[in-house]
């Protein structure tokens, strides 16, 4: 399998590659050159699976020229028995035709494990056959470092720096990432905002200087494909655990950087019976400004009780654009430079065809809170903030009740106790038993000024081999 970018300039590359680079060097992003499709029979075939065993048929396609299959096979069984839930991603029943799958049974309760659990994996497993060191460098405004940490903990050629904004961060989010014991886990406090972090990061992967040329940084966000590939196998699983692939489900999904529903339209091509995709964004709503009026615009950010959705521009969106457009790379990359300096639209038949693929909701902070409350009166079920806007996008955008409705779970109520309260429950959503010690645990992080050059400095001196 090859990977080509979506701005159609950087030359292709094999999977070991794709899984070591951030952005491709034009500035787009790795789609596989063409997808793996499977028939019916195929799909259920597969019906009553392990979930790691799915996973490999679901994703051995991508990896194949990299991995030999028992190495990925024993890859997958390793990355998916930490999860807290033997059925790894279980259904749970809302209604008489209406899912949550819970994807927040991993260590660290939010469904960003699936992939960081198994990025790490493949980064060390690839880096060992190179011989390779990286370091991962990170900014985080909670989950994603806390996965990305998780991820990497027990990896023997990673070191991994997170910033985090000090003093800016849950509690239950900071302890998520300082208490993970491991020689080559470093938290930085930077004594700034996110966008400080983020800068950093950005500064740092355009010079790299300051590793003194024994080492790379190497990329953990959604831009990473890696990531996008593990997300696909739940929509497998779902749908076969509902009757598919013999009928057709709808999902929903919590989305703010595009990368999860992405997956869902992937498992869609390679030939899962997917007759709804519901995009469902909290008040940073560029997607769903878009579906509904093909604009896409950036607006200032929004903080709301669904932080891990606020965002300004939605990057992995940018590997839709490339199929709307034929995979015309160079309309991709005229599209989205304009993009950075105001708003733009896509030609009315391709847009149309967007419209077709998805439908789309905004949920603003009251109504999240009104949904945990009206999902927790009819059930007894506790909502997070995020999965709760999946849940009100799915009942508000439904087509066919006759189609199994499924939300995307995407983090576990207990990480976000404020919205809870706000929504006015005096319930108080209780941590896995795995993490119920979180606050007796240990921390260590390094607290340092808001400058880069004290930041670069700090990682230099501190990874492994320096
Ligand atoms: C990251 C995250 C999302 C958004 O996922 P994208 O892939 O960026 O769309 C939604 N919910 C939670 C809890 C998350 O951590």
């Amino acid at each position: 399998m090859r990977y080509i970018s979506t701005r159609g300039e950087a030359p292709a590359l094999g999977f070991e590659d794709v899984l070591l680079t951030g952005l491709a060097t034009d500035g787009g992003l790795y789609v596989p050159e063409s997808l793996p499709h499977f028939s019916l029979e195929e799909i259920r075939s597969w019906r009553g699976l392990p979930y790691a065993e799915l996973a490999y048929k679901v994703m051995y396609p991508f990896v194949e020229d990299a991995i030999p299959a028992d190495d990925f096979r024993a890859m997958l069984n390793e990355t998916y028995s930490v999860f807290g839930h033997q059925a790894v991603a279980p259904l749970v029943q809302l209604d008489s035709n209406e899912w949550v799958m819970e994807l927040f049974r991993g260590p660290t309760l939010a469904f960003k494990d699936f992939a960081l659990q198994l990025l790490g994996r493949l980064l060390d497993y690839v880096l060992e056959k190179r011989k390779q060191h990286v370091v991962i460098m990170g900014a985080t405004s909670g989950d994603t470092g806390s996965a990305a940490i998780e991820g990497c903990r027990r990896c023997e050629h990673v070191d991994i720096f997170i910033l985090h904004p000090h003093q800016r961060v849950s509690e239950v989010q900071r302890r998520q990432m300082t208490t993970v014991q491991g020689d080559n886990i470093h938290n930085i406090a930077v004594k700034g905002n996110f966008d400080d972090c983020q800068r950093m990061v950005k500064e740092s992967f355009g010079n790299q200087s300051f590793l003194g040329g024994k080492t790379q940084l190497a990329a953990v966000n959604s831009i990473n494909w890696a990531r996008i590939m593990a997300q696909i196998v739940y929509y497998f699983q779902a749908s076969l655990a509902l009757g598919g692939p013999d009928r057709s489900m709808a999902f929903s999904v919590p989305t703010g950087n595009f990368g999860d529903i992405f997956a869902g339209y992937l498992a869609k091509k390679m030939g899962l019976p997917v007759s709804q995709l519901v995009i469902a964004t909290n008040r940073n709503d560029i997607l769903h400004r878009f579906m509904s009026g093909n604009k896409y615009e950036q607006h200032q950010l929004e903080h709301t009780l669904s932080p891990s959705m606020d965002i300004m521009v939605s990057s992995n969106f940018e590997r839709l654009l490339f199929d709307l457009h034929g995979r015309d790379g160079a309309a991709v990359k005229t599209l989205l430079e304009n993009a950075a300096k105001g708003p733009v639209s896509i030609e009315d038949y391709r847009w149309k065809h967007a419209r077709k693929l998805f439908d789309s909701d905004a949920v603003d902070d009251k109504t999240t809170c009104d949904t945990i409350r009206e999902v927790y009166e009819q059930n007894e079920y506790l909502l997070d903030p995020h999965t709760a806007i999946g849940v009100r996008a799915a009942r508000n955008c439904r087509r066919d009740s006759a189609v199994p409705m499924i939300t995307l779970g995407t983090a576990h109520p207990a990480k976000f106790p404020d919205a809870i309260t706000e929504s006015g429950l005096s319930v108080k959503p209780q941590l896995p038993a795995h993490m119920a010690d979180l606050f007796e645990r240990e921390e260590r992080y390094t607290v340092l000024e808001n400058s880069v050059s004290e930041v670069q400095s700090f990682i230099g001196k501190h990874w492994k081999n320096a």
